[in-house]
């Protein structure tokens, strides 16, 4: 099967761009949220990344209009996957909040439908019975800032098929995705088996005030060469998406420095509206953030 039609459910931060992304290679793209406002929202986050495809992919402004005429939005779940080959489920990182969607998703879509998941920290088996086609459901991960960090993780549970699986594999590669393919479930995938241990250390290092924001991410940058630090990565992942990952981690047995941590960056940063690069604050100030500014791994950027 190839896949022509494709409905991005969660129009945020990732759903935005993957829905961008598909419809800028040339498929037909529906972006489906929970209510007008949401969409509003999305329509907005959408426009803002034509300037990163005329500046990172030198996109043409014809390729630019051809992909807004591919997109369309929706609030109507039934309607916009009435014919859709492939739902691409990108709503908050909330167990209850997706397994409503894949219960709604089982009642209204096609048995041709397939759908995958961009969770960052639960498996596919989880909600496989609940989409009601568990061999027609795996993951398709995504990494912020989809058009240049243009690496999508793939991972079935043990019941996906494995045609579908390299359907998607296809799939993301149609879109331009350098694809990971997993040969089994691994919670976080391989990408953020990695990342997630590391940004929660600094965020307990700066929870238990053993150093500043700035010092951390200093210390990384400094003894690796990386450009960015944890707290930078952070603002780039977005700090709802990490509240909500590290309140969850916090909440398993051994994990209250994660859970003091989760809740030190809510009452700091999140009810202040800080989210990170989206909104142009988090742990820095966007677009000039402090940690790119010469001098900063030395101490003497202000
Ligand atoms: P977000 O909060 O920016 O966006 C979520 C969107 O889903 C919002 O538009 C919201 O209105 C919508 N939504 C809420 N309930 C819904 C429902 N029932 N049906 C349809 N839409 C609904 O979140 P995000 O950062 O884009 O994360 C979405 C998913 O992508 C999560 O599973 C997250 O783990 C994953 N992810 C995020 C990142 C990242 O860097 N932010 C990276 C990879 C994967």
């Amino acid at each position: 099967m190839r896949i022509k039609r494709v409905v991005v459910a969660g129009g945020g931060t990732l759903g935005s761009q993957i829905a961008y992304q598909t419809a800028f290679k040339g498929f037909t793209v529906t972006i489906y949220d929970i209510n007008a406002t949401a969409i509003a929202a999305a329509r907005e986050r959408v426009t803002t990344w034509d300037q990163a495809y005329v500046r990172d992919l030198q996109a043409t402004p014809a390729a630019i209009d051809a992909t807004h005429e591919r997109l369309s939005y929706s609030t109507d779940l039934a309607a916009a996957v009435a014919d859709a080959d492939l739902v691409i489920e990108a709503v908050p990182e909330v167990v209850a909040i997706k397994r409503s969607l894949y219960e709604q998703l089982a009642q209204v879509a096609p048995s041709k439908t397939i759908f995958t998941t961009n969770t960052s920290s639960f498996l596919p088996s989880q909600f496989a019975e609940v989409t009601g086609r568990p061999q027609k459901f795996l993951a398709l991960h995504f990494v912020n800032h989809v058009w240049k960090n243009n690496m999508a993780e793939i991972m079935g549970h043990a019941g996906t098929d494995p045609e579908v699986y390299a359907t998607i594999v296809d799939f993301a590669k149609r879109i331009g995705m350098i694809t990971v393919e997993l040969k089994k479930e691994q919670p976080a995938y391989v990408l953020n088996t990695l990342l997630i241990p590391f940004v929660g250390a600094a965020l307990v290092l700066w929870t238990k005030d053993v150093a500043d924001v700035a010092t951390i991410d200093r210390t990384w940058m400094l003894s690796t060469k990386a450009p960015i630090g944890p707290f930078g990565m952070l603002d780039v992942v977005g700090l709802r998406t990490a509240y909500n990952i590290f309140k969850d981690v916090g909440a398993t047995p051994g994990h209250a420095d994660l859970a003091a941590a989760a809740e030190k960056m809510k009452t700091a940063l999140l009810d202040q509206g800080k989210v990170g690069v989206e909104t142009g604050h988090g742990f820095y100030d966007y677009p000039d953030p402090a940690f790119q500014r010469p001098g900063f791994i030395l101490g003497q950027a202000k």
